[in-house]
């Protein structure tokens, strides 16, 4: 397989797909800029070869084209800050002027191109609304169509493709997988941030050190089920935490009080463990909890059993018996993973729990634990904490991380590497 340390840009047109899908206050300002700096190693290496670069990337989910609140535009001046060099911009990707703009692209020079998303061809699903299911399926037709034409004008710019949007790796849209058809496999590679992404999902889920935990917290067991799934063929020790605490609580006959509960998922809990004692998984459940008799930074609070919350208490994070137990699990590991928080640290007086975590994370992983955290909440934990420079890697795709630990094959990867 290609990688970019091996290949030499110079002569080269590159088209780099990034995720520059950044946050804009209502002035159009970037207000967090770390997926543009993300990229800057991959980007900076394709000029420095002297390789002509294009940079493609989505912003946001436009309705129509151009809807200029998600223009890449507005991120323009930024992007030639950070590289230190002048960047050209092509206002319709793939309209007469980007070609022109593409072949007169020298070597060392950056052209970004706007918004792929203003084409419906780059997701590659129908806009609009559809009167009847005919109608709907025949629009869904014409767009895979138009979908092949608008892949084969964006791969028409480049001589090779380069992936460094992990945060899309899930989807097999135009310019994430797609594309990749049109490159020769020495011609088509992974960006720098993408392989690092692509090595920790790696470590954790196919080349593991042993003992594997993983740290699953958060709100609810629905939307962790396929991962629980999935990592019970894989783990030695699952830690449940968070709100899914107490559906499990609950279903083992334990009182809950008011906490957050899903009662049509307590057969499926008990599923659960019964698998997880079946493939010889050892589940960490909390013994204790910090209640509070609101949904409140303010309320009034106390330490009881997790199973013995009184009515109208509710239980917002684990207690100091079970920062210990987890810190135990976590400390004795050599690979681990963390999805969720284990209570609402959002307010400061739920926060121990989460913090214990992240401790023994931080030392777990100066011992030479490999450690990997990623999925939403998780990421704001680490960098609330300011540990995140502590771990062995902060992912940066919600979504692409939470299927590759699920287990899916990931439509942009298997695109450079095949399977
Ligand atoms: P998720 O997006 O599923 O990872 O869930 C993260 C959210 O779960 C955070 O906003 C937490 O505040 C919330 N959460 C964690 N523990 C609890 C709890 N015990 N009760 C209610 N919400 C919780």
């Amino acid at each position: 397989m290609q990688t970019i340390d091996n290949f030499n840009f110079a002569g080269q047109k590159a088209f780099v797909r990034v995720d520059f899908n950044v946050p804009l206050n209502e002035n159009l300002e970037i207000t967090d800029d770390t997926r543009i700096r993300a990229a800057l190693p991959t980007l900076k290496k394709i000029i420095a070869d002297g390789g002509s670069l294009i940079i493609a990337s989505h912003m946001g989910r436009p309705k129509k084209n151009p809807d200029m609140k998600y223009s890449l535009k507005s991120i323009l001046p930024h992007v030639a800050d950070l590289l230190g060099t002048v960047v050209q911009f092509a206002p319709d990707c793939a309209g007469e002027d980007a070609a022109t703009m593409v072949a007169n692209l020298k070597a060392g020079e950056v052209l970004l191109l706007e918004n792929l998303r203003f084409y419906a061809e780059e997701e590659g699903k129908p806009r609009g609304e559809f009167a009847t299911d005919e109608e709907k399926a025949a629009a869904k037709k014409e767009i895979k169509e138009s979908q092949k034409a608008f892949t084969a004008k964006l791969a028409s710019y480049a001589t090779c493709y380069v992936n460094d949007a992990f945060g899309t790796a899930h989807r097999a849209h135009a310019s994430t997988a797609l594309i990749a058809k049109y490159f020769d496999e020495n011609n088509k590679m992974f960006g720098y941030l993408m392989e690092k992404e692509v090595i920790a999902v790696q470590k954790v889920m196919t080349d593991t050190a042993r003992p594997f935990t993983a740290i699953m917290g958060g709100s609810k067991v629905s939307s962790k089920i396929e991962i629980i799934e999935n990592l019970l063929t894989k783990v030695d020790n699952l830690i449940i935490a968070g709100g899914m605490t107490y559906t499990f609580t609950k279903a083992l006959g334990g009182k809950i009080g008011n906490s957050i509960c899903e009662d049509d998922k307590l057969e499926l809990a008990l599923e659960l463990l019964d698998k997880a004692k079946k493939n010889n998984v050892a589940i960490v459940l909390a013994e204790d909890a910090k209640i509070a008799d609101a949904f409140s930074n303010d309320a009034h609070t106390q330490f009881v059993n997790v199973n013995e919350i009184p009515d109208n208490w509710q239980g917002l994070d684990i207690g100091p018996i079970t920062e210990k137990k987890f810190a135990e699990v976590i400390k004795n590991s050599k690979t681990i993973l963390w999805n969720g928080p284990t209570g609402v640290f959002e307010f400061d007086n739920f926060t121990s729990g989460s913090c214990a975590v992240g401790d023994a994370i931080v030392e777990a992983t100066k011992n030479g634990a490999f450690s990997l955290v990623g999925g939403g909440d998780s990421v704001a934990c680490v960098n609330k904490f300011g540990i995140a420079d502590k771990v062995s890697y902060v992912s940066t795709g919600g979504g692409a991380l939470l299927e590759a630990i699920e287990g899916r094959i990931l439509p942009g990867i298997e695109a450079i590497r095949g399977y």
